[in-house]
């Protein structure tokens, strides 16, 4: 058998074989400093040709968001949102945002969406209401069926990833 064709061109190439590796990578000028994404052969802020490859934190910040109601295309089912997602090193990305929905500022991580005959594909998820652990319930009457409060025995339910949780303490 022979080896795969590498994903994507010349320029893009060291974007595609990180993003294989769930690294998301972004280009920064060797003069300048500068980081940009998406990859180019030349520095946007100095105009020069040195362009090396860095690991991007992963983290950002909402620039914009929108929900895309209709189908687009036949690998994503409405609805489904589009952000420009501005990262912690400058560059703005435009990406997927799964999970709970994001609003402007809101802070989002990288997560990685597979598919099959491809490298992973960053997508963006919330920073804030996925910190991996509980959040309380808004008010009393969000928990579904129990708009009284909590149970007898004081305890509460959380909301975690769509999902309510008892807390039996
Ligand atoms: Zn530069």
């Amino acid at each position: 058998m022979s080896e795969p064709e590498p994903f994507g061109d010349a320029i893009t190439r060291p974007f595609w074989e990180a993003a294989s590796l769930r690294r998301l990578v972004i280009q920064r000028c060797t003069v300048c400093g500068h980081h940009q994404f998406y990859p180019r052969r030349f520095c946007l802020s100095c105009d020069g040709a040195d362009l090396g490859w860095v690991d991007a934190a992963g983290t950002g910040t909402v620039y914009a968001a929108t929900t895309v109601r209709l189908q687009v295309i036949p690998e994503l089912q409405p609805p489904y949102q589009v952000a420009l997602v501005e990262l912690d090193e400058g560059p703005r990305l435009t990406a997927n945002i799964v999970g709970e929905p994001c609003r402007m500022g809101d802070r989002v991580r990288v997560a990685w969406r597979e598919r099959p005959d491809a490298p992973p594909l960053p997508v963006f998820e919330s920073a804030e209401r996925h910190t991996g652990g509980w959040t309380l319930p808004r008010a009393v009457g969000e928990v579904p069926g129990e708009a009284g409060g909590g149970g007898a025995g004081g305890g509460g339910r959380f909301r975690m990833n769509g999902t309510w949780l008892v807390d039996d303490r």
